[in-house]
């Protein structure tokens, strides 16, 4: 693998690539994209239809998400630069009974960058869910995702806000206190504010159409969405201008 050339974080991937088996234990390290999966797939199903549309899930890890999209009758492509979460991803949706799934659920071991090479305008609908902080150059994923929908496709975003409460509640909170996540796991500079990222998908002709916060309850141990997009946020867009 050639990360270094290559729009990714070779520490990052190592991150990734250990949790292996862990990423379909509920309870376990990864407890937290299970707990926001209901609701980031409700924001989605608010912004578009899912049935028969062409779905790619960049960042996909050992497909939480890619899942739930292919449940509600998408065909999803999930794609991620570590092998093992791809590995886990494809282990798991073999454990699954419903046989259609074989035919709507591929995953691949690749980044948005080359797969904008050999398969431009190939997708109605693109999902990248709590990945842009976690690589160098987020808007060369948003460049990519323009090259790989097609006209009026939506992307979908969710990342972590960069401002003091998101540092308390994303890194010390979940990382350190409640210990939801493995510490190490975010970096607070990498944090993508709502304006930057909304500049990035205006400057490739996305529109926005849809902002939300993820809100924790600290009691119940629930997540909702809200209208504080000052910690986790979701944005829609849609690629209006191409
Ligand atoms: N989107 C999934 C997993 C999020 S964890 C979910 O929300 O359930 C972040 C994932 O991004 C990891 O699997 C990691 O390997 C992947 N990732 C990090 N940098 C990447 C890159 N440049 N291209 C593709 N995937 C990347």
């Amino acid at each position: 693998m050639t990360e270094l050339n290559q729009n990714i974080d070779p520490a990052e991937i190592h991150h990734f690539r250990q949790l292996g088996k862990h990423w379909w234990d509920k309870e376990g390290p990864m407890k937290m994209l299970h707990a926001v999966n209901p609701i980031r797939t409700a924001f989605i199903l608010d912004c578009t239809e899912l049935t028969n549309k062409a779905v790619l899930d960049i960042g996909c890890g050992a497909g939480i998400l890619s899942e739930a999209l292919a449940f509600h009758q998408a065909k999803v492509l999930g794609i991620d630069m570590a092998q093992e979460a791809i590995e886990a991803a494809q282990a798991h949706a073999k454990t699954r009974s419903e046989p259609w799934l074989n035919t709507s659920l591929r995953y691949q071991l690749s980044s948005a960058e080359d797969l904008a090479t050999s398969q431009p305008n190939s997708f109605d609908i693109i999902t990248c869910m709590e990945c842009l902080e976690h690589v160098p150059d987020p808007l060369s994923i948003i460049k990519a995702c323009r090259t790989l929908l097609r006209p009026n496709g939506y992307l979908l975003l969710s990342t972590l806000n960069r401002t003091p409460k998101s540092y308390l509640q994303a890194i010390i909170g979940a990382e350190y206190i409640l210990k939801m996540i493995p510490k190490g796991t975010h970096h607070y500079e990498k944090f993508i504010r709502p304006h930057e990222m909304h500049e990035w998908a205006r400057s490739q002709g996305f529109m926005l159409k849809k902002l939300a916060g993820i809100q924790y309850h600290p009691i119940t141990k629930n997540f909702s969405l809200s209208q504080d997009v000052s910690v986790n946020y979701l944005a829609c867009y849609q690629l209006t201008d191409k």
